[in-house]
């Protein structure tokens, strides 16, 4: 059987190391040439969840893009960058913030807004959802994820990182549909299959941990990592970050399997000083429950944000919520409806002041110091 290649090169910072590095990660794939031919449309899909500057981590660092677009050029591809930020967020100030603009416009590729292009209905393992077009009609998607823990997932990276490819207010609309983490989790593998070839390239070089994808704290990490299989690529960051994959619910079928049997990994292993400071996903701890227990639990086992006095009330969790969880009058921090609220972090990922922090049930508490305990 051949198994997915997962490449490694380490790398320190965005300077001249980059070029060097990228150039050793791909060269387990056989270049860049090996990956298009001339002529081919490539869609670069980096993280640009929120507006963030690159020092933040939130996401994708803007040199990675300069140099996966030369890349692209100089194997004859015709290049096209996009994303769909978080909902309700102004995309040219998150373009402007991440610096993804200015390089974009540096080296002339365009950029697009994914809500003004439309999209492309897709019906898939039971789920209905909108991809860009340019995502869909590209001949290769060339997927630029940042890794990040995820308060919500565990890590984002590969995988999770395809969701910006569903425009507009519909990521939202999504959560709501599917509150299980399960159930979000088996949408996002269902896009992730009905997608044209893609081939993955982590930014590792500095991530996130603690309360990601836009909360958490900077952390230097050390390398890119790419792969042609997304899942292998986050199966691969969990044994390099030393995250147990069960407690990522979209890599859960294949959790159970040693790592050698789901992919080869080639190229510098990256050594971490110490273990990330990792949030709990509900979604993991409720898998490790029986089922029938989890029904009769299941209230009380919850993630839901937390406002803190940086509030500006300026109202955009409120216009994120895509359960009408949230409400915010004059001068009072925003007021929850707990009842609502389906855990889909989109509050948190669209507050420009980190006001938001996700906050875990007593019990969930409770269930994370005896999983660090055994
Ligand atoms: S309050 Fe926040 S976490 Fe809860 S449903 Fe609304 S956006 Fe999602
Ligand atoms: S919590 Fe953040 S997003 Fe919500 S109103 Fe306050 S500043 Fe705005």
């Amino acid at each position: 059987m051949n198994l997915s290649v997962v490449s490694f090169a380490a790398c320190a910072d965005y300077g001249h190391a980059l070029a060097p590095a990228l150039k050793q990660v791909l060269a387990h794939h056989g270049g860049w040439s090996a990956l298009v031919q001339p002529g081919q449309r490539v869609l670069v899909k980096p993280n640009l969840l929120a507006d963030a500057t690159p020092e933040q981590a939130v996401t994708t660092h803007p040199e990675v893009v300069r140099y996966v677009v030369r890349g692209l050029r100089q194997a004859g591809a015709v290049v096209q960058v996009g994303d769909s930020p978080a909902s309700a967020m102004n995309v040219a100030r998150v373009w402007q913030k991440s610096g993804i603009g200015a390089i974009c416009q540096e080296e002339q590729v365009p950029l697009l807004s994914f809500e003004q292009g439309g999209l492309r209905q897709i019906e898939r393992d039971g789920f209905v959802f909108g991809v860009a077009k340019a995502a869909y009609e590209a001949d290769l998607i060339v997927n630029l994820p940042k890794v990040k823990t995820h308060a919500l997932t565990t890590l984002t990276a590969a995988v999770k990182n395809f969701y910006g490819l569903l425009p507009g207010y519909q990521k939202a609309q999504l959560h709501k549909a599917y509150p299980k983490p399960s159930q979000f989790c088996r949408l996002l593998r269902a896009l992730h299959a009905a997608l044209p070839p893609n081939f993955s390239i982590a930014d590792g070089i500095v991530g996130m941990e603690g309360e990601g994808p836009a909360n958490g704290k900077p952390v230097p990490l050390g390398f890119l990592a790419a792969s042609r299989d997304a899942i292998a690529l986050d199966l691969a960051l969990c044994q390099t970050l030393r995250i147990d994959p069960r407690r990522v619910p979209y890599l859960a079928d294949r959790a159970h399997l040693p790592p050698a049997t789901c992919f080869e990994r080639r190229g510098d292993t990256p050594l971490l000083a110490r273990d990330l400071d990792v949030p709990t996903g509900a979604g993991h701890m409720l898998q490790l429950l029986p089922e029938s227990l989890v029904r009769l639990i299941a209230p009380l086992v919850w993630v839901r944000p937390a406002f803190t006095r940086n509030c500006v009330a300026c109202g955009r969790c409120v216009a994120a919520c895509p359960a009408q969880a949230l409400r915010v009058t004059k001068g009072s921090l925003p007021i929850l409806q707990a009842k609502r609220c389906i855990a889909c972090c989109c509050c948190h990922e669209v507050c420009p002041v980190q006001a938001i922090r996700m906050q875990r049930s007593p019990l969930l508490r409770l269930l994370g110091t005896f999983r660090e305990l055994t």
